[in-house]
């Protein structure tokens, strides 16, 4: 439509919104489909939350609050950074945004340059190549197979960067495949960026609390001081507390980069909800054990998810360190025939093929850049992905 401008031209909406509500109109119209393609938890949010957000209501923080955060929204969020990645960050160091989401899309609008390069290792969560995209910048990315593990080598780091390179993105544990970098593995990271004193790091922390058996979560500016000066440390409320609708989302980073994103929410959406603030406040300085018992039934999940589609003919899983996402490879379906009938020469025709002939709706691969794959969420109870897994196990030993 000529009307629509060029930037809007060089994004694609997000795959895996389009398949959740692709799943959820197939269940509207009576079909009994399975969904695992949302990247939420299906928890519902902790009672003191909740509390506090209705406490502020009545209350009457009802009002426009300063544009990146209630001072002590910043304060609480200070003191998580101290308390849990040993990151000392000042209020000033401190950005709010409406969601994760925000948080990282200012900091690249307010720092790319047509020609700027992202190094992104790949496979990826979806936003992040539109949304350097829409920042005018260039997304680089690299291919980090399932023989590393989906994690990103010293050696590819090194190799992807150029005079040009202004950020590498990177998210442990990850979405699409739940990789978390280990402390070495981050460090030998680290260790190629202190090479490169043109290179920031966006750290997408936002799974940090969502680790299983005895994964240490670390992030970069923790794990190499001598980062501190570049790195944006990004985290969020939404998958760690479920409060996904609440949208909260937080950096902690270099005054001058937090100041330019003020300045940018400034002019578009001001400050988040005052409502969900004050939430997020006693999300961060209320009780979290709570935390253990989403991390079990996580933990209890992955096993029971990996283990299962590891038993379907042509899959193979790996057992990732977190998040609520497997990334199995499909290799072993390419170029076969569904029992339904469809040729499966890729993961888009895997997930359209599954989503038609047995109700289970996943992400595919391409999506996330990297196939043959696809994205499972098992952010469902034990009985729904027993299910789902069951009848992903049907379809691939129906495959001919
Ligand atoms: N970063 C990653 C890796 C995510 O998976 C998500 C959400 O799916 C976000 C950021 C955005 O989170 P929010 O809902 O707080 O915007």
């Amino acid at each position: 439509m000529a009307f629509l401008s060029d930037t809007l031209g060089r994004v694609k909406p997000s795959a895996t919104i389009a398949v959740t509500n692709k799943a959820r109109e197939l269940k509207a119209a009576g079909k009994d489909v399975i969904g695992l393609g949302a990247g939420e938890p299906d928890f519902d949010t902790p009672q003191n939350i909740k509390d506090a957000a209705k406490r502020a209501i009545d209350d009457g923080k009802t009002k426009y609050t300063a544009v990146d955060g209630i001072p002590e929204l910043k304060q609480a969020i200070c003191d998580k950074f101290a308390r849990e990645n040993g990151l000392t960050y000042t209020p000033d160091q401190i950005s709010v945004g409406t969601g994760g989401k925000q948080i990282l899309y200012n900091a690249l609008m307010a720092t790319l340059n047509p020609g700027d390069e992202v190094i992104i290792p790949a496979p990826y969560w979806v936003s992040y190549p539109d949304m350097v995209l829409l920042a005018g910048g260039t997304p680089v990315t690299v291919p980090c197979g399932i023989e590393t593990n989906f994690k990103l080598t010293p050696e590819a780091l090194d190799g992807a960067i150029t005079p040009r390179t202004k950020w590498l993105i990177f998210n442990s544990p990850s979405n699409p495949t739940g990789a978390g970098y280990t402390r070495d593995e981050l460090k030998a990271l680290t260790d190629v960026l202190m090479r490169h004193p043109h290179v920031w790091i966006m750290s997408d922390d936002m799974y940090e609390h969502l680790v299983f058996d005895d994964f240490e979560f670390t992030t970069p500016a923790q794990i190499e001081p001598g980062l501190y000066d570049r790195t944006l440390t990004c985290n969020g409320v939404s998958k760690a507390y479920a409060m996904t609708g609440w949208r909260i989302g937080y950096a902690g980073g270099p005054k001058a980069l937090i100041k330019a994103m003020a300045t940018l929410q400034s002019q578009s959406t001001s400050n988040p909800c005052s409502i969900a603030q004050y939430a997020a406040v006693e999300a961060l300085n209320g009780p979290q054990e709570f935390l253990t018992e989403f991390r079990a039934a996580f933990q209890r999940r992955r096993n029971l998810v990996v283990d299962m589609l590891n038993a379907a003919p042509g899959i193979t899983c790996p057992r990732p360190e977190g998040a609520f996402y497997v990334y199995p490879d499909i290799s072993g379906c390419i170029g076969k025939t569904s029992a339904g009938g469809t040729r499966i020469t890729d993961d888009e025709a895997f997930a359209t093929a599954l989503l038609e002939e047995e109700g289970v709706a996943v992400v595919f691969g391409a999506a996330f850049g990297m196939s043959p794959n696809f994205r499972v969420s098992y952010a469902t109870s034990d009985a729904v992905l027993t299910e789902a897994c069951t009848r992903i196990q049907r379809f691939c030993a129906g495959l001919a």
